[in-house]
């Protein structure tokens, strides 16, 4: 695939880009490597500025900036426009924390004096999906840029006006050339960037394969990477939980995004007599959900962000109606228009050698089980590869310590659906991957913790 905007909704390719030469990726990384050396000289304070001024202008132009998110991957404009604000707030988030995580660590030893300091690594390649075009790129780049690091982005390719604008956002916010820069490049560039000894480390967003691709090159480089992979996270209700508000999160929570986002609740798992009443409530929900023109205000659910996606998704939502699986709603492609259109759809009645089990299902479909107790609820929650996220129900104490104790996942959210927040770690076990982003861990991934001892 190229460069290319390719509107979701409609199919028609609008704009196509060129990728880099090689002789302008060589012109990249000498200008990442000349910027770093006067860039990691700058006091927090100048860096807080910076990222200050790059909240204000993506408050500025949150209308602006949500329309291309929407034109390039289908997103509904009101949830582009809410993340661009998200990015505004992790900007300012790091501008104001982020010297006091960076702060020397005084430590009592034999010396006379012996700390650790946080000092940046150089220029960080930061490879990202389309599903958040922006709120993905920002939450690395703010605390990157916040610990002194020059960033570099390969974003995805359907999404190459997204990643241009971001540049220019970091340019007009004052950061000196080269701190960060737009990369347009497919991901056959990859490897060799990541071998190139101006390139220190390296962060990914995106699928398993991708993540192996990558972490195998720095591997042979020794390289630190932080991975953020796909994730199938369980949605436990329990008898006790308030049913109302579960049924009204689970909603937002597989839909987000048209059901693209990898911290979705994929899995739906009900546990005793609570089952027949919150199926009923979210199929009727999902049926009230407006399909259509993401671009429209009043829209729910718009385009899967391209014909593979939906193609993909559609194969194992029929792989799972091959090996039983009861269709409560939508069930195939919305064949009656252009674009790539998949509608809510919910299945249940799943056999266990079927996608629901073990895949990701990125789009707009829920997958219910019904389990008779807390235990299988876990030990189901706990049975595909991944382990990033987790939500469960319950307003019995004991019930939630055991799911906070025994859940594989990176997050759990009890009585709320797992989201992410600057002050906050973000971040998978297992085959979601590893590392934090956001929070105090994030900003301490791509940085060097030297320990100084003064005799
Ligand atoms: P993808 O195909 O892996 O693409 C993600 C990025 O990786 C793109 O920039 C892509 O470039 C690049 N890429 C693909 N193959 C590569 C390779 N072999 N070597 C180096 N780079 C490569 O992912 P996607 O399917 O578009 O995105 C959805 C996935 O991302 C889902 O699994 C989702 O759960 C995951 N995700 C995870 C998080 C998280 O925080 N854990 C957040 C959002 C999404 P091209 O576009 O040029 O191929």
């Amino acid at each position: 695939m190229g460069i290319a905007t390719i509107n979701p909704a409609t199919g028609e390719t609008l704009q196509t880009f060129e990728p880099l030469t090689d002789a302008q990726i060589e012109e990249k990384l000498d200008r990442a490597v000349r910027a770093f050396n006067a860039y990691r000289r700058t006091p927090f304070a100048r860096r807080a500025d910076g990222l200050r001024s790059a909240a204000d202008i993506l408050e500025r132009d949150a209308e602006k900036l949500g329309k291309i998110m929407t034109l390039e991957m289908g997103k509904p404009i009101k949830s582009a426009i809410a993340e661009v604000n998200k990015c505004a707030l992790v900007c300012r988030y790091y501008a104001d924390n982020g010297a006091e995580f960076l702060a020397d660590e005084p430590i009592s030893t034999d010396a006379r004096f012996s700390y650790v300091s946080y000092q940046p690594l150089g220029a960080v390649l930061a490879v990202m999906p389309w599903n958040f075009p922006l709120w993905q790129v920002f939450r690395f780049a703010a605390p990157a840029l916040m610990a002194g690091n020059v960033g570099l982005l390969k974003h995805a390719s359907n999404v190459p006006q997204c990643a241009l604008t971001i540049e220019e956002i970091f340019t007009e916010a004052g950061f000196p050339h080269g701190v960060f820069q737009t990369l347009l490049i497919g991901s056959d560039k990859v490897a060799d960037i990541i071998a190139d000894d101006r390139v220190k480390a390296a962060t990914l967003t995106g699928s398993e394969a991708a993540g192996m691709s990558l972490a195998s090159a720095a591997g042979k480089n020794i390289k630190k990477t932080v991975l953020e992979l796909g994730g199938s996270d369980p949605f436990v209700v329990m008898p006790s939980a308030n049913l109302d508000a579960a049924v009204e999160t689970a909603v937002t929570a597989r839909m987000l995004n048209n059901g693209q986002s990898c911290i979705a609740a994929k899995r739906f798992i009900l546990v005793g007599a609570i089952a027949d009443e919150f199926q009923t409530r979210l199929v009727e929900k999902f049926q009230q959900l407006k399909v259509g023109d993401p671009i429209q205000e009043d829209t729910d659910v718009g385009p899967l962000a391209t014909p593979g996606i939906l193609e993909n998704l559609d194969q194992q939502v029929r792989a799972c109606i091959e090996k039983g699986a009861t269709v409560l709603c939508g069930g195939k492609p919305l064949d009656d228009r252009p674009g790539n259109f998949y509608p809510p759809t919910i299945l249940t009645d799943l056999s266990p050698g079927s996608p629901a089990y073990q895949e990701e299902f990125f789009g707009p479909v829920a997958l219910l089980f019904r389990v008779p107790d807390i235990e299988a609820a876990i030990e189901l929650a706990n049975s595909t590869s991944f382990g990033l996220g987790a939500s469960a129900w319950t307003t019995v104490e004991e019930e939630q310590e055991k799911f906070v104790a025994e859940l594989e996942a990176g997050a759990v959210f009890i009585n709320g659906m797992v989201k992410s927040d600057p002050r906050l770690p973000f971040g998978g076990i297992k085959r979601s991957g590893y590392g934090r982003e956001l929070g105090r861990h994030g900003i301490h991934e791509f940085v060097n913790a030297k320990t100084v001892w003064i005799g």
